[in-house]
């Protein structure tokens, strides 16, 4: 056995990697000549990415990370393993903050893991202490969890996650890792523009997804587009060993969705925000355990959802972004077994999207009382979801290029690439239908 799985044994106690990739960027960092920009799905095990090699190096890391919460989670874990982590944060005690202080001042901190928020960086007190550290070569590793936090592009921008740019320039020699689940392109730009990393090693996992089967169907084409819905659930879910998700936007839809599939003979359930906790929490464990086919959800079901047999995802409604929905489409074929991401694309609900989105953009500028650049993301953001329906090309293409990733072998497993005339057809018959 390598010293590395041993370590990665030892001290976490798993006999293997978890992939190829998490192990390329193990050693990667290990080696430390260049910074690392790591894009991986959630759930890939990034965090160890950055553990291991810290608890292999003789000096500290430091880990920055956007929520409190995220950061205690990580930190209890590690203590359960031994592991020397702490936080710094605005909600420590002062006694607990001095002896952590105290330790990181002394000739060897035990110390392996800092974990701090983005705004302490910044905090007068705690500076001294990372430029002492430095300077007597104490920092092993700089990693910026969900660095993707640091765009203004991306859906969850912090503004002092902007500050970090600054701090990498100060810690001259350390190396650098950033880590992300979502990066766009501009995204990816962006992240290692704003913390000033040197020509990055970039780990990322394949964009492309072989067993998913991409297509878009016009819902106002549609006789009756539940019994259209039906007819995909029973091909989807031919074996009975599946279940599906269909999305909704809105409470209404969802009800409306999973009461006429019921009426079809489908077992199926609504999920949204409407619904008492109970009944929520029921719809979604009788989904899991498949005594209900198909959950027809807001978007708000599927987070640290994680069901292996999801044989298809339906869009009623469009997703905000191509981001989103290739975040949303993606809960289907975790277990690698063909699966099939459908939207039911309407035009009347993309004016009724775009009409939202631009009101919600009126009321932030009234309330700020001026534009700014970014208010154009959300629009842009959803441009590229309508182009991916509206366009004579390879699905999975799309998806990949909007990620930065190489043009994927689709081969077949979009409905552009298994029948380009259909597509066409479809996209003629939509033209008269909007200047009617
Ligand atoms: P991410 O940050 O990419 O979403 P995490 O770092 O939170 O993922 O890891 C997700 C889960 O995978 C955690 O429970 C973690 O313990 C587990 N994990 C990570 N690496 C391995 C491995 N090599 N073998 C088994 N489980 C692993
Ligand atoms: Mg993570
Ligand atoms: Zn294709």
């Amino acid at each position: 056995m390598t010293s590395l799985k041993q370590a990665l044994k030892t001290h976490f106690g798993f006999d293997t990697f978890r992939s190829k990739l998490q192990e390329d960027v193990v050693n990667a960092v290990i080696k430390g000549n260049r910074d690392v920009f790591v894009c991986m799905p959630t759930g890939a095990g990034k965090s160890l990415c950055y553990q291991l090699p810290a608890v292999m190096a003789g000096g500290i890391t430091l880990v920055i990370s956007p929520l409190i919460a995220l950061i205690q989670d990580q930190v209890d874990h590690l203590r359960d393993r031994n592991i020397a982590a702490c936080s710094i944060n605005s909600k420590l005690p002062a006694a607990e903050r001095r002896l952590i202080l105290a330790d990181l001042g002394s000739s060897s901190p035990r110390l392996k893991l800092l974990y701090i928020t983005p705004e302490m960086v910044a905090s007068s007190s705690f500076q001294p202490c990372l430029t002492d550290l430095c300077s007597r070569g104490l920092l092993s590793y700089l990693a910026v969890d969900e660095a993707h936090c640091v765009s203004q592009w991306g859906h969850d921008f912090r503004p002092d996650y902007l500050k970090l740019g600054e701090l990498r320039a100060r810690l001259q020699g350390v190396p650098c890792l950033a880590l992300t689940a979502t990066a766009p392109k501009n995204v990816q730009e962006d992240i290692v523009k704003s913390l000033r990393m040197h020509m990055p090693l970039s780990f990322m996992s394949p964009v492309f997804r072989s067993n998913l089967h991409y297509d878009v169907i016009y819902r106002d084409l549609l006789p009756n587009a539940y019994v259209h819905l039906l007819a995909f659930i029973k091909k989807a879910i031919a074996d009975e060993q599946g279940c599906g998700i269909v999305y909704c936007r809105t409470r209404e839809g969802c009800e409306t969705v999973a009461h006429q599939l019921t009426k079809l003979g489908v077992s199926a359930k609504p999920y949204h925000a409407g619904l008492k906790a109970g009944d929520r929490t029921e719809a979604q464990s009788e989904w899991m355990q498949g005594k209900v086919l198909v959950i027809v959800a807001t978007i708000s079901f599927g987070m640290g959802v994680d069901k292996a047999n999801v044989r298809f995802v339906a869009h009623w409604n469009l997703a905000k972004s191509l981001a989103s929905y290739y975040q949303e489409s993606g809960r289907a074929g975790r277990d690698g077994l063909p699966s099939c991401c459908r939207i039911y694309y309407s035009l009347k609900d993309k004016e009724q999207i775009y009409f939202l989105i631009r009101q919600e953009v009126k009321r932030k500028q009234e309330k700020r009382g001026s534009a700014k650049e970014s208010d154009k993301t959300a629009v842009k953001d959803f441009e590229a979801m309508v182009s991916f329906c509206e366009q004579e090309s390879c699905r999975h293409a799309t998806i990949s290029k909007f990620f930065g990733d190489k043009t994927p072998n689709c081969s077949k497993a979009c409905d552009y690439c298994t029948n380009p005339k259909l597509v066409r057809a479809q996209l003629e018959r939509a033209a008269t239908l909007s200047t009617r």
